[in-house]
């Protein structure tokens, strides 16, 4: 009886025992380690060679009215920055898909943004929704955390890392990436005069940073990475990535302020009978300030798109609370559906989660904590009842927040 022929991958010489898969060709066979392999062989040389690149620059680009109606989705309010966002950021991909298209002499430089505001007004919120609606790695990082080269932190080629983590590790697409680089405001120069305070964090940061902002070819560590596991460095060039950098810049109200009594007594006063927003002096803004605050020109330079975050009322945080798309308390009716549970939270009981919210100045983020609070018991005993229907009412609420809740949530803030 002739004996049965074994089978091998034609690549690997594994025998099909030996294997998961193996699939036959022609007059060869390949094994599942061999296609993954081959597959990543294929993905490297391809965005090396730009493929990637310029299969995704086909990409459908959304012009400024659509992209702030997307924003308009998940984020309330804001509107300058909305627009200032949308404009930025259609301005953007027009010049990658210039860069591609033709040879015309006039460039169009890169219109990274930054981003002033209270923590908790929405900065992360709208970087990350823009990446979402371009479908492009998206990465944050603490600008606190980063030191310059040789200091103990880290390095700010570290930021790059982050991307290429977020991309999966192909370069093609982390170089069209957005970066959110958080906290901007703690790398500002201390003090006023720059000779006397050379401080290693501050200014020695803000000078790494420039390369990276203006678009220049880095050499990352790639911590890991399936694909790269022995490589030391891969090259990323950040000429197209867009840098959106955030920060509170606490206390810069007092500049704009001083700037804008200055102006009204000298030749520039605000139009006449234009009152100044005492409210809301963040939205005067102008470079200028962001130097007084203790930023270098340069840096400044290379985020041209200055914008600010409104603070949050009452009415804005009651709208957060219902109206985006994955507002907080639809993500709760759906937790609660899943259990085949009706959630509902009576209008009462919302002014209530706003009231408290403003008065412990928890923000936008404490309305979360404070749903948490009030529906954790209902979460842990309803999935094991017969009951079907949750109503929050105020007193509901209330009961569940006790003091003790809401002085924790308070710290924790
Ligand atoms: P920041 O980056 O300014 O500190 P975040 O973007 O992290 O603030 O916002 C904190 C929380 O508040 C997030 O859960 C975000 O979804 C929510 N949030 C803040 N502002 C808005 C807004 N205008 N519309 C919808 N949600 C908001």
């Amino acid at each position: 009886m002739a004996k049965k022929e074994s089978v091998q991958c034609s690549f690997c010489g594994r025998d099909k025992a030996e294997t998961n898969v193996l699939i036959a060709g022609l007059d060869a066979h390949i094994c599942d380690r061999c296609i993954e392999q081959a597959h990543e062989i294929v993905l490297e040389e391809a965005s090396e060679l730009g493929l990637n690149e310029k299969s995704n620059l086909n990409f459908d680009i959304k012009k400024p009215k659509e992209i702030k109606a997307f924003l308009d989705q998940y984020m309330i309010g804001q509107e300058a920055t909305k627009k200032a966002m949308s404009v930025a950021v259609y301005n953007h991909y027009k010049r990658l898909m210039q860069e591609t298209n033709d040879d015309n002499d006039v460039e169009i430089e890169k219109s990274n943004i930054i981003l002033v505001g209270e923590t908790g007004t929405g900065k992360t919120l709208i970087a990350r929704t823009i990446a979402r609606m371009l479908s492009v790695p998206f990465a944050i990082v603490d600008a606190t955390v980063l030191t310059q080269a040789g200091y103990v932190g880290e390095d700010v080629e570290t930021i790059l890392t982050r991307l290429l983590q977020a991309a999966d590790y192909d370069v093609a697409k982390a170089e069209m990436g957005v970066v959110f680089i958080d906290e901007i405001d703690k790398i500002a120069r201390k003090g006023d005069n720059p000779s006397i305070t050379r401080d290693v964090s501050g200014e020695g940061v803000q000078q790494a940073l420039l390369k990276l902002l203006e678009g220049t070819v880095v050499n990352v560590p790639p911590k890991g990475g399936r694909k790269h596991p022995e490589q030391k460095f891969v090259e990323v060039n950040t000429k197209d990535i867009l840098f959106i950098a955030g920060g509170a810049f606490s206390g810069i109200e007092k500049a704009i302020t001083k700037r804008l009594n200055m102006q009204a007594v000298g030749y520039n006063a605000l139009k006449s009978g234009e009152a100044i927003d005492k409210e809301n002096i963040l939205q005067y803004i102008i470079p200028k300030d962001l130097r007084e605050f203790g930023l270098i020109p340069e840096i400044i330079g290379r985020l041209p798109v200055l914008s600010y975050m409104n603070p949050l009322d009452a009415k804005t945080l009651r709208a957060i609370l219902t109206e985006p798309k994955n507002a907080i308390t639809k993500q709760y009716k759906k937790l609660f559906e899943i259990d085949d549970i009706e959630l509902i939270f009576t209008d009462e009981a919302l002014d209530f989660i706003v009231d408290k919210a403003v008065a412990y100045k928890l923000g936008a983020r404490g309305l979360r904590s404070l749903c948490e609070s009030i529906l954790t018991d209902a979460m842990f005993e309803m999935p094991s009842s017969d009951t079907k229907k949750l109503e929050i009412t105020k007193e509901y609420a209330s009961r569940k927040l006790s003091r003790t809740t809401l002085k924790k949530l308070k710290a924790a803030s």
